[in-house]
């Protein structure tokens, strides 16, 4: 009875299994489709500068509408990191995002943060498309802002510091993400050129002596390595007011703006500066 049980659950569990499968392996088939049949966007959302309340840079966020539906990145990017299709897909967001930072007129100066993911970064097209992206926008490299997050230095630590430097031979800012959520070392960080530091929102978001403890240590962190600091996910007015008083450089977050597609960043901009 026990046994038949146990082969039950493991029928179920197959079943369960080969559902996901279909499902990621239809996915996947979309993906890579969702380039040549316009399904993608790239959303903006403001970081704005804690001494002078200005706008600094924009952080650009894929969305990909597929058949109506808005699939999350944080389900699309794994996959396509998982299926090779990372490299052409962070070309399109980065020219994409030059494309629209050139044509604008309302700010000038502004910086765009693009994140970029270790299957684009390592990929050996990564510095042809760079290049090709701010020769043919003619925007200075240090308006471009790369996010990395942390983990990527578990994946392969020489090479990613190689890529890093020859980031940094460009002009070209760096900016770690999702920080404190890795398990880099800090001796590892130390011998990193990065010029910003995005402390995760968890640490925002859960407010405890324990989270403001690691927010106070890495800002102290942060301020060694002459780094700037900048806290993701500000949804109230008591945390924009706590950040800013422990001394955070820059806040991002729906308390100052959603991400929003370029008309509607345009808008939020006359409306509020
Ligand atoms: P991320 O780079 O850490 O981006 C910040 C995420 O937090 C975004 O989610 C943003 O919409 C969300 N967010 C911003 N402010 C708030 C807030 O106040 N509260 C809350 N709850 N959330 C906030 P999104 O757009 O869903 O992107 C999720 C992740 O997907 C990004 O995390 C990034 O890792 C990845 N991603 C998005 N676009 C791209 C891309 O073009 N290339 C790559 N490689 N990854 C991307
Ligand atoms: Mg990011
Ligand atoms: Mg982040
Ligand atoms: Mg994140």
């Amino acid at each position: 009875d026990q046994k038949r049980k146990q082969r039950g659950s493991i029928g179920v569990f197959n079943e369960t299994l080969h559902n996901e499968i279909k499902r990621e392996q239809r996915l996947c088939e979309r993906l890579r489709l969702a380039i040549e049949n316009s399904e993608f966007t790239v959303f903006y959302q403001p970081i704005i500068d804690v001494t002078t309340n200005s706008l600094s840079s924009v952080e650009a966020l894929l969305r990909w509408n597929c058949d109506g539906e808005n699939i999350s990145p944080a389900v699309f990017i794994p996959l396509a990191e998982r299926s090779g299709l990372m490299p052409e897909i962070g070309a399109w967001v980065l020219n994409r995002a030059l494309i629209d930072l050139s044509h604008w007129q309302f700010k000038p100066g502004l910086a765009m943060s693009i994140n970029v993911s270790v299957a684009q970064l390592l990929d050996d097209s990564f510095f042809k498309v760079l290049d090709n992206a701010l020769s043919t926008t003619k925007i200075s490299p240090e308006r471009l802002y790369l996010e990395i997050t942390e983990s990527v230095f578990a994946i392969d630590k020489d090479l990613v510091t190689k890529r890093v430097s020859e980031l940094v031979a460009r002009d070209v800012k760096i900016s770690i993400d999702d920080f404190g959520t890795g398990y880099s070392s800090l001796n590892r960080l130390q011998s990193m050129p990065f010029n910003f530091i995005k402390i995760d929102r968890s640490f925002i978001q859960n407010s405890s002596e324990e989270s403001d403890t690691i927010i106070r240590a890495t800002l102290l962190m942060a301020k060694e390595f002459g780094c700037k600091t900048i806290a993701e996910g500000i949804e109230t007015e008591q945390q924009r007011q706590h950040l800013s008083q422990l001394g955070t450089d820059y806040l991002q977050g729906f308390y100052f703006a959603r991400p929003m597609n370029a008309n509607d960043l345009i808008s939020w901009y006359n409306e509020n500066y």
